[in-house]
């Protein structure tokens, strides 16, 4: 079954993009309009302060629980959005995604919801963990590409072919502003905050807090990559939206190789900064974070808590948030933090 009305239109990126993507970047009022789409699917998250991360850098350091959301990630936010606004003709169709996980897992729970139709594309070495749990929401699940880059190429191709609504890992306004619903309530609940610190992937995060808590208050604003995934970094200094050739990092939710053009528009006029953090850093971090705290995080949650210690001279004194975004991590990452030289 082709369907030419659904062939792909001109991209500014190197990712696939359709005519129904609309590539004008989101603003702070379509936050507001996300917040009341998804207020009667999504709890409010809990905003805790951090005894122990208080203490260490003489700040105020809160920790905005985006892990305890359904999925558990933040990724819900965006999803619901998106497929809360989807195009009727895609009803019956469905829709396609790739994902390490946690978007796919957030499209099949939203998918459920509105009763559409789903595909998850996830890369070989995926958890069992997020494959399970996406099959069990009742969407269906492909394991093609051994890099998500090349799960995302997979599925640009089926819905081209297939006529199916592309979910977009990144240039989906939708998406940015519905993970920046979290940022609203940051915002709401702590408006004295001095830095917000935001982990950075496709940058739905740094883009959508960006639009929320970095516009109402006088926040500043950090977006963190891994360094061994760096490619929005890159791009959000030079403009240059060149993919990488690598994106091998522990920090799964956060490795892709490829800068996507509306959240990097955002996020180049919006973040006060970008740094990246290292591999042992990373996992430092996430073990770090479950022997003193007990909170089970995944590597892509982990560098913006990690950069703090280079950070640490200009927090003293300030207030300020963190997203802890997802809890999903696969089981083989578990063991290999809890190894007892982590520990
Ligand atoms: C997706 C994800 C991120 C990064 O969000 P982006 O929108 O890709 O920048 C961070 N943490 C977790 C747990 C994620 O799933």
């Amino acid at each position: 079954m082709s369907s030419p009305e659904y062939q792909p239109v001109e991209s500014p990126d190197a990712s696939t993009v359709f005519e129904y993507h609309d590539l004008t970047p989101p603003t702070t009022a379509d936050v507001y309009r996300a917040r009341k789409t998804i207020r009667e699917f999504i709890p409010q998250t809990p905003l805790v302060r951090s005894e122990r991360l208080s203490t260490k850098y003489n700040a105020e350091v809160y920790l905005k629980r985006e892990d305890t959301l359904p999925t558990g990630s933040f990724k819900i936010r965006g999803a619901t959005n998106l497929i809360a606004n989807i195009d009727e003709k895609f009803h019956e169709r469905g829709v396609i995604t790739a994902s390490t996980g946690n978007y796919g897992r957030a499209i099949a729970h939203a998918a459920r919801r509105f009763d559409i139709p789903a595909i998850i594309v996830v890369p070989e070495g995926t958890g069992q963990n997020q494959i399970d749990s996406i099959e069990q929401l009742g969407a269906r699940v492909e394991i093609l590409g051994t890099d998500y880059d090349e799960s995302r190429e997979w599925a640009e191709q089926q819905a081209a072919e297939q006529g199916y609504r592309y979910a977009h890992p990144g240039n989906e306004r939708l998406v940015i502003a519905g993970a920046g619903t979290g940022g609203l309530e940051i915002a709401e609940a702590l408006p004295e905050v001095d830095t917000v610190l935001c982990p950075v992937g496709a940058g739905s995060v740094g883009a959508g807090y960006s639009l929320s808590v970095g516009t109402v208050t006088d926040a500043r604003m950090i977006g963190v990559q891994a360094t061994d995934a760096d490619a929005v970094y890159q791009a959000w200094q030079t403009g240059d939206l060149t993919p990488q050739e690598n994106a091998d990092t522990f920090a799964e939710g956060i490795g892709a190789r490829v800068p996507f053009t509306v959240p990097l528009e955002i996020m180049r006029e919006q973040l006060d900064a970008m740094f990246t953090s290292s591999e042992s850093e990373i996992i430092e971090t996430v073990a770090a974070l479950f022997a003193e705290e007990r909170i089970l995080i995944e590597g892509a949650c982990a560098p913006p808590i990690s950069i703090m210690d280079q950070l640490q001279d200009d927090l003293v004194g300030e207030t300020i948030a963190i997203p802890v975004t997802g809890r999903n991590l696969p089981l083989p990452k578990v063991r290999q933090v809890f190894q007892t030289d982590n520990l």
